[in-house]
């Protein structure tokens, strides 16, 4: 490159002899406020040429939430040697989020559990993280009391708490419509113990002399285990069996056959004892829950048949 040995910014004076420059070097202050430039000779270091400026700034990006503000600065030279710079630098570090207090949001099955949270600086800045809740049966289901669930949610983000929703009604008690009390029935007279989920029967039976026991058991509604009833006109007596073996050879003896009596429970909860008395003509058959009765019945000379049927809890 030629140079005319005019005088350049800062006083300095190129030798109309220097034939080569190096590669300028730019070096910038600590905050890029000045840029200092250098170039030297390619075949004499003596020769330099230096220029310092002032830089210009300008903000391209301003900090937000998850970005810095960054600052160019452009150092423009009047020297013709050198060539404007330009610096791109990180001037501010990110703000960071303002999160707003977490909100939890159920499924209606309890199943799964969303939390989520805002930035308060800017509401499309939104974490979010749905779960699946682990549940545990804290009650069961029986007759009089529903099933309780306690259900929990655990985030994997730690900005979020640990939820719990206790004591959900899962099940309802079995009510009414879902079970059958059975009422139970004594003949003074036979000896007969007689079963029937029927109120006006049992009334009517009251009416004509039989003790009413109280409630034997709670049948459920329906279930894939019937108990069939069976009559004998003989000795005017009934007998109840899940067997239809038994069923059908009663038949082939002449007994009446009445159809389903009730259910049994499928997921046998309660056991309902059968017991042989030898020494009836009638009503030689007693049923019940109470594992004491049925012992107290083959202490005084009853024979133990095993589990009949199962009620309700
Ligand atoms: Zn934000």
């Amino acid at each position: 490159m030629n140079v005319n040995g005019d005088c350049f910014p800062n006083g300095v004076v190129i030798n109309k002899d220097v034939p080569e420059w190096q590669e300028a070097v730019y070096n910038w202050d600590d905050g890029y406020f000045k840029c200092t430039a250098v170039r030297q000779s390619s075949t004499n270091p003596v020769y330099e040429v230096t220029e310092t400026v002032e830089t210009d700034r300008e903000v391209i990006q301003s900090a937000s939430c998850t970005q810095p503000e960054i600052t160019t600065y452009t150092a423009e030279f009047k020297y013709p040697l050198f060539e404007t710079q330009k610096k791109e630098v990180e001037t501010a570090p990110a703000s960071g989020h303002a999160w707003g207090s977490p909100t939890y949001s159920w499924a209606e099955d309890n199943k799964t559990v969303t939390a989520t949270r805002v930035c308060r600086k800017d509401k499309s800045h939104i974490e979010t993280e749905t779960v699946k809740t682990t549940s545990k049966v804290v009650q069961e289901q029986t007759t009089s009391l529903p099933e309780l669930t306690d259900y929990t949610a655990i985030f994997n983000n730690p900005a979020f708490a640990r939820q719990v929703k206790t004591k959900v009604v899962t099940k309802p008690a079995l009510s009414d419509s879902l079970y059958v009390k059975m009422n139970r029935l004594y003949n003074p007279n036979s000896g007969e113990h007689f079963y029937t989920a029927n109120t006006a029967e049992k009334d009517y039976l009251v009416s004509l002399g039989w003790v009413y026991e109280g409630n034997g058991w709670n049948a459920p509604e329906k279930s894939s285990s019937p108990v069939y009833r069976l009559y004998t006109p003989n000795a005017g007596d009934h007998h109840y069996t899940m067997n239809a073996n038994e069923r059908d050879m009663l038949v082939k003896l002449g007994w009446k056959y009445e159809g389903f009596a009730w259910y049994s429970d499928d997921e046998k909860a309660v056991p309902l004892y059968r017991q042989y008395n030898p020494n009836a003509k009638s009503g030689s058959h007693n049923y019940t829950s109470s594992k004491e009765e049925n012992n107290y019945l083959v202490s005084i000379g009853w024979k133990a048949e095993g589990i009949a049927w199962y009620g309700l809890k």
